[in-house]
């Protein structure tokens, strides 16, 4: 059975937490998007990690990680990430990397920046982590596979046709060193050396585990609002964040897909630039950053503060469409239990008149929130395993909001750990 753990929102819904939990019942893990780019903050008995590139399970023995076709795959962060987890004691991994996942070249992070710099005020706030080029480059065709690596010919070659290409925007557009085609090579022969032991055909992998029975999780990273086509064009990322991708990222067919647990906060958070509807401010929002998340709600890539916001159920209705949602998981609701009242964001006023429907991001930026406010329930729910032992008024915030986004919360997570779930 396929199962996919994504986001509804714009990312750091807690992902991480739902899949290393989810993982404890699945045989095999995959990442079929993004790279290292984003993050997500694993807290279990080994200690508390930030995992960029390696999916959520590889803290247990019994499952194989898998780093799917669809990844950017950055080879050094992805030996960083190992050898970080085995020194802190984890046992050592079963990782399997697609022999047709892409690399992410060290000219994909300088253009990243340099792209930024020249845009200056105009920039898209990337974590310049060079994902943008590097999604380019693949669908330009000029990317490299990593079963090239293991083509000597090819490869000499190909370089030279790289940094031909390359070095005319380097020295015409951003006036910065050229590339050399003996700099690249040799990168790249110490790129195949390092990802040498892991390389497979992990469709054929995954194929076969499909027909023997085994439970299989596609990991997101980000959320449906950072999808290329139907989030917030242009401030997105560069693969799509859906559930229906994780078929394409991992290569298995779509009708294996039965299981969609969509991850949707019980407030709002984002990174980077672009229109946050429900977006607050000053006091009010460093309060909720502070107490948010696990320690705060600073990026985990790049340590930068989140922009916060309250419950957006016009974004998060979309998101879990966009999803194919089945279940949703609705999480950090812990976090929520100092306020008095909470808002939560249930239409947007867009010229005058109020939609529910997700508009396209012209109008997105014209949309002001329409606020509700519900009361809070001034009391600590961690600890609590029961739905029916949460306070009313928190059962009431889920109720209220499992009924406008329509989709059922099945799972209500009430702090970072493993065991802090409430399933409904
Ligand atoms: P991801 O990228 O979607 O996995 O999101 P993050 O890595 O940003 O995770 C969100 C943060 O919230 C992490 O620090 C988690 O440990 C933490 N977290 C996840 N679920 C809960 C929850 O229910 N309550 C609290 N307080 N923290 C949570």
């Amino acid at each position: 059975m396929v199962k996919a753990v994504v986001g509804a929102n714009w990312g750091d819904e807690g992902k991480g937490k739902i899949t290393d939990m989810m993982a404890a019942d699945a045989d095999i893990i995959v990442r079929f998007q993004g790279g290292a780019n984003a993050g997500h903050t694993i807290v279990n008995n080994y200690g508390k990690f930030a995992l960029h590139t390696l999916p959520s399970g590889v803290f247990y023995n019994h499952t194989t990680s898998i780093i799917g076709n669809g990844v950017a795959l950055n080879i050094p962060v992805l030996m960083n990430e190992i050898h970080s987890i085995e020194e802190k004691g984890v046992p050592a991994p079963h990782i399997l990397v697609s022999d047709r996942a892409q690399i992410v070249m060290p000219y994909h992070i300088l253009f990243d920046q340099y792209e930024e710099e020249r845009l200056g005020k105009a920039s898209f706030g990337s974590t310049k982590s060079g994902i943008a080029p590097f999604y380019s480059d693949k669908y330009a065709k000029v990317g490299y596979q990593v079963q090239e690596l293991f083509d000597e010919e090819l490869l000499k070659e190909k370089v030279v046709r790289t940094c031909d290409q390359k070095n005319v925007l380097l020295e015409h557009l951003y006036h910065k060193p050229l590339l050399k085609p003996e700099d690249i090579l040799a990168t790249l022969h110490e790129y195949r050396d390092m990802i040498a032991p892991y390389v497979c055909d992990t469709s054929a992998y995954l194929w076969n585990a499909i027909k023997e029975n085994k439970t299989i999780l596609l990991e997101g990273q980000l959320g449906t609002l950072k999808d290329p086509d139907h989030g917030i064009y242009p401030m997105v990322t560069s693969s799509s964040t859906l559930a229906p991708y994780g078929c394409i990222g991992a290569g298995i067919p779509a009708q294996e897909l039965k299981q969609v647990v969509t991850v949707c906060k019980a407030y709002s958070s984002a990174v980077g630039a672009g229109a946050f509807v429900s977006e607050i401010f000053g006091d009010e929002a460093d309060e909720l950053r502070r107490r948010g998340g696990d320690g705060g709600e600073f990026g985990a890539t790049t340590g930068r503060p989140r922009r916060m916001g309250w419950f957006d159920c016009v974004a998060s209705k979309y998101g879990c469409r966009m999803q194919g949602t089945t279940d949703v998981a609705f999480t950090v609701v812990d976090v929520l239990g100092y306020l008095d009242e909470i808002p939560v964001c249930v239409g947007y006023e867009i010229d005058g008149e109020v939609t529910t429907d997700f508009p396209v991001t012209s109008k997105l930026e014209k949309a002001k929130p329409v606020l509700k406010t519900l009361p809070g329930w001034k009391s600590d729910i961690r600890g609590i395993k029961k739905y029916e032992d949460l306070p009313e008024n928190c059962r009431k915030y889920i109720e209220f909001i499992e009924k406008e986004i329509g989709f059922p919360i099945t799972m209500v997570s009430n702090g970072p750990g493993r065991d802090d779930i409430i399933y409904r």
